[in-house]
């Protein structure tokens, strides 16, 4: 029960970030997956590969979740599903 209270507390929350994000969202970084919404280097893994044609993004806020672990992500953030 307790579990479920926690979820639907924090989904409107999550779909709000998603919004803002959304607008802000211009580049993803081709070698971590990154999504950055200012600037041309990427804030986590330093690179300037960054590329406008990405399909699909995540918002990690755990990186110790199995999804986080499958995408192979380590920092919380928004990341682009499928990088060209
Ligand atoms: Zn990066």
């Amino acid at each position: 029960m307790r579990l479920k209270e926690s979820v639907s507390c924090r989904l409107p929350l999550l779909i709000r970030i998603e919004m803002v994000n959304f607008e802000m969202a211009k580049h993803a970084c081709k070698i971590c997956k990154l999504v950055i919404s200012q600037g041309n280097i990427c804030p986590s893994c330093k690179s300037g590969e960054l590329t406008t044609s990405f399909q699909g993004t995540v918002v990690v806020f755990d990186p110790s979740s199995e999804l986080a672990q499958k995408l192979g992500i380590k920092e919380p953030g928004r990341y682009a599903l499928r990088v060209k």
